[in-house]
Formats: C-alpha cells, sequence, structure tokens
C-alpha cells in the first residue's frame, strides 16, 4: 500500500501535522501511525490534572474521534514502525506489514530515560510520559503512602505536587544541588524548593541514587550513594527522555540526539521529516547554536506547522519563539525564550510574593523570561525575546513599573503586535 504523506507518532506534533496538512489544502492520501492504543491526546494534564483525578481521559484528546475519519486521515492506532528503507521509501510495522510513502512525517518523540542501577524494572517504578504509564500509578495509589521522585525536573515536580495533595509522603530527590539546574536558573529553582517544602515535600539535593530496593518484585525503597536507604510505596523516574529514533538510525541517520533537520524540519534522508520532541534544530532564539530538542507543545505544534507549509508548497522556515508552562500547586510558571547562554540575571518582582518573573539577559540583550503567576510579563516579554531587546537593567528591575512601562519596551510590543 501506498501514501502520499505517512506521519509516524500520533502524539501533539504528528496530530497537528495531519490536521494542518487538511487545513492547507493538501488532497493527497495521509496515514497517521502512533504505537499507543488511545486516539491522539495532549500529554501536559498526564502530570497535572489527570493524576489528580481533576479531568477524565476523554478531555484529554486532541480532536474528537469523528475528526480523522471526516479528514480522511488513515489512523492506525497500536501499529509501531519498526523499520524504514530510505531509498524505497518503504516503512515496515511490528505485524510485519509494510507501507509505502511519498513523504515521511518522523513525529515519534521520545521513550522515558530509565535508571540503569539493579531494581530500575521492580514493579512500583513509573515514568509519566504516557496514559498507561499513570493509569498504572492511578491504580497503585490507594495502597502507596511514600513516594521517592527521582529527578527534580518539570515533570517529577508537578506529580510531587499533585501526589503531596492528595495527602502521600512524597520526597524529591535531585543529584544537582538545585531542582530544574537543566532549565531554569537559580533564583527559580529555590522558589520551587521552597514552596515543595512549604507544602510538605521534602526536597533532597546532591543526591545520587545506588540502586532500588525490592521485595517479592515490588520497590520497597531507595539506596543511596551514602548507604543510607529511604523506604518506598511508590517510585517515580523523571529524568528526561530518549529520541524514538531508532528505525531511522538504522536507515543511516547518524544520532545527534535526535534527529537533526533544518529549517524546514528536513532530516538528511530523502522525504524525510521530523518535529516535535525527537527533531534537533538549530533554534534562532538559541543564544548557544547547537542542535537542541525542545521538548513543548509549542515546538511540537510550530514544526507541525512548518512541515505542512513545506508539503503544500507555502514553505516558511521555522521562526517561532519558545514558550512552555509548568503547573504546581496554585503557581502557573509561563516561560518564554530560552535561558540557555545566559550570562546576567535580573528578578522582577520579590519571590516571597509568588508574583514575580526572571528575565534572562545576554550581553545586555533578552534571551527569556520566566513569569510565576505573572501573565503580563509573560505576554509583554514575548516581544522582548523576539526583538532581542537591550533594556535599561534599573528600570527592568522595578517590579513597580509594568515592563510596558520600561524606556523602549512599548515600541518593541507594537511592532510585535500581529
Ligand atoms: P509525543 O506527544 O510523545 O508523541 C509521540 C508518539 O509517537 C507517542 O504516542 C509514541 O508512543 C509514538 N511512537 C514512538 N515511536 C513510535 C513508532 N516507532 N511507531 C509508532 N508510534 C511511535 N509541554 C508543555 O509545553 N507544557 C507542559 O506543561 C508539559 N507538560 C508535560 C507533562 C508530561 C507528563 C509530559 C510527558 C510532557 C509534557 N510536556 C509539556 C511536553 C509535551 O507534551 C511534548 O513536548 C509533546 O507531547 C511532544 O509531542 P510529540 O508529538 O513530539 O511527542
Amino acid at each position: 500500500m501506498h501514501k502520499d504523506v505517512v506521519i509516524v507518532g500520533a502524539g501533539h506534533a504528528g496530530a497537528q501535522a495531519a490536521s494542518l496538512l487538511r487545513q492547507q489544502g493538501f488532497e493527497g492520501s495521509i496515514a497517521l501511525i502512533g504505537e499507543e492504543h488511545e486516539l491522539p491526546y495532549e500529554r501536559p494534564p498526564l502530570s497535572k490534572e489527570y493524576l489528580a483525578g481533576e479531568k477524565s481521559f476523554d478531555h484529554l484528546l486532541l480532536r474528537p474521534a469523528s475528526f480523522w475519519n471526516e479528514k480522511h486521515i488513515d489512523l492506525r492506532l497500536a501499529q509501531r514502525v519498526v523499520g524504514v528503507d530510505a531509498r524505497a521509501h518503504r516503512l515496515t510495522l511490528d505485524s510485519g506489514a509494510q507501507l509505502d510513502y511519498g513523504q515521511l512525517i518522523w513525529a515519534t518523540g521520545g521513550a522515558p530515560r530509565r535508571l540503569s542501577c539493579p531494581g530500575h524494572d521492580l514493579q512500583g517504578v513509573h515514568s509519566v510520559r504516557n496514559r498507561a504509564d499513570v493509569d498504572r500509578m492511578i491504580h497503585e495509589l490507594p495502597a502507596t503512602q511514600r513516594v521517592l521522585v527521582i529527578g527534580g525536573g518539570y515533570i517529577g515536580l508537578e506529580a510531587a505536587a499533585v501526589l503531596s495533595k492528595l495527602g502521600k509522603s512524597v520526597t524529591v530527590l535531585e543529584a544537582q544541588d538545585r531542582v530544574l539546574a537543566r532549565v531554569a536558573g537559580e533564583a527559580l529553582s529555590r522558589f520551587y524548593e521552597t514552596e515543595h517544602r512549604a507544602n510538605g515535600v521534602e526536597v533532597r539535593l546532591n543526591v545520587l541514587v545506588d540502586h532500588l530496593v525490592g521485595e517479592g518484585g515490588k520497590v520497597v525503597g531507595v539506596a543511596l550513594a551514602d548507604g543510607s536507604v529511604l523506604q518506598a510505596d511508590m517510585v517515580i523516574v523523571g529524568i528526561g527522555i530518549v529520541p524514538a529514533i531508532a528505525p531511522l538510525l538504522e536507515a543511516g541517520l547518524q544520532d545527534c540526539n535526535g534527529v537533526q533537520v533544518d529549517a524546514f524540519c528536513r532530516a538528511a534522508l530523502p522525504d524525510v521529516f521530523a518535529i516535535g520532541d525527537c527533531a534537533a534544530h538549530l533554534n534562532p532564539y538559541c543564544a548557544v547554536q547547537t542542535p537542541i530538542r525542545l521538548e513543548s507543545v509549542q515546538n511540537a505544534n510550530d514544526q507541525a506547522k512548518v512541515v505542512s507549509r513545506f508539503i503544500t508548497g507555502q514553505a516558511q522556515a521555522y521562526d517561532a519563539v519558545p514558550w512552555f508552562w509548568s503547573d504546581q500547586y496554585d503557581l502557573k510558571l509561563q516561560t518564554v525564550g530560552l535561558s540557555l547562554g545566559y550570562d546576567q540575571t535580573v528578578l522582577r518582582g520579590d519571590p516571597a510574593t509568588r508574583s514575580f518573573s526572571v528575565v534572562y539577559l545576554r550581553q545586555g540583550r533578552v534571551l527569556a523570561l520566566d513569569c510565576v503567576n505573572q501573565v503580563r510579563d509573560y505576554v509583554q516579554g514575548k516581544a522582548l525575546v523576539k526583538a532581542g531587546f537591550a533594556p535599561d537593567l534599573v528600570a527592568l528591575a522595578d517590579a513597580d513599573l509594568p515592563l510596558k512601562a520600561v524606556p523602549g519596551v512599548a515600541a518593541v510590543v507594537q511592532e510585535s503586535a500581529p
């Protein structure tokens, strides 16, 4: 069988690429192949409202079930692509079936990075990547009191916030000397550590896990490198993802911590694109010009837009300002831009008020903002990131002054308005 466009991975990026192709007038045949059993759904609520039991799965669907038929998109669920023959433009599925493509969009995201130490595969050890992962956790929750979260990144911290609100005793174990060290500056890390502790979560920094302790095949504790053992009924591992690109590597692509793509999301194989979490690209808003992967809904959607425009003959290079959010307790963090490579930060407001922003700059120019319960800074900050604006730093640090009142900012915001 042949399809004009085959999209592998029916997550955010893949589902969005399929629907945008139709929206932009593409009339050829489209297959969207996903290994999960569910219709395409949103992942962010998995560590937030879905885990908390505040949102049902139906509310996570990206499109109603009828959409895919109506748009003549051949949605194939519970099927995994295991081989790519780039020269023949042919895919092999786990069933052994083959499917030929005109153009291939690889949108497979990543698999949760697993611990490599003894005990990593015990029952009661969880990652938070898909619905099945979280359903397994929810199933075990009634018999769970002590939860150890390994990794103080966004997903681990969100899960910790939900589970402590549910009355569990939660400890976060972080190998570095602060949480969120990979993605945020020190002020934000210290703020979230304080908030979690205030909510009863124990946050332990500079902690190395040696192995997981089991009894009868089930996890009962985590042994640390210092010889101590912490008891646990459940362990959540949130230490990042590994891009799901093995079939493309076997087809001849080089591993660049993902599929390296150009500004049109083209990979180095003929008629192959990659988008979303698995795509490594040079981002125009990154101060460090090295290929990076962005793990965000924004990037998945915007790269889907780039590839669908390219295929429909309206090519436009990727030029979206990165943004991201995280919900923990009653705190809404909104991030715009990429702080990688910053040489200075300016704090707007007092973290003790639980409403403040951190502005990241390089050589005086704004790279990114982390805004906590501070929507206005986030909205106006986007234009500053886009323009690489160099603000007056004294005015910028004056939180009584709205960002728009900082000299020069109003003009930049107006200029960037659509
Ligand atoms: P995915 O959505 O992961 O989809 C990839 C799909 O491809 C998966 O269904 C996978 O099973 C499938 N697949 C993989 N290999 C194959 C194969 N060989 N054959 C067929 N199918 C395959 N982002 C934010 O911006 N804000 C947030 O607050 C936020 N919270 C998050 C919370 C959680 C718990 C998680 C897991 C992610 C969160 N993210 C958040 C990140 C965001 O969800 C991802 O960036 C986004 O889902 C990436 O979309 P994607 O299509 O690249 O990958």
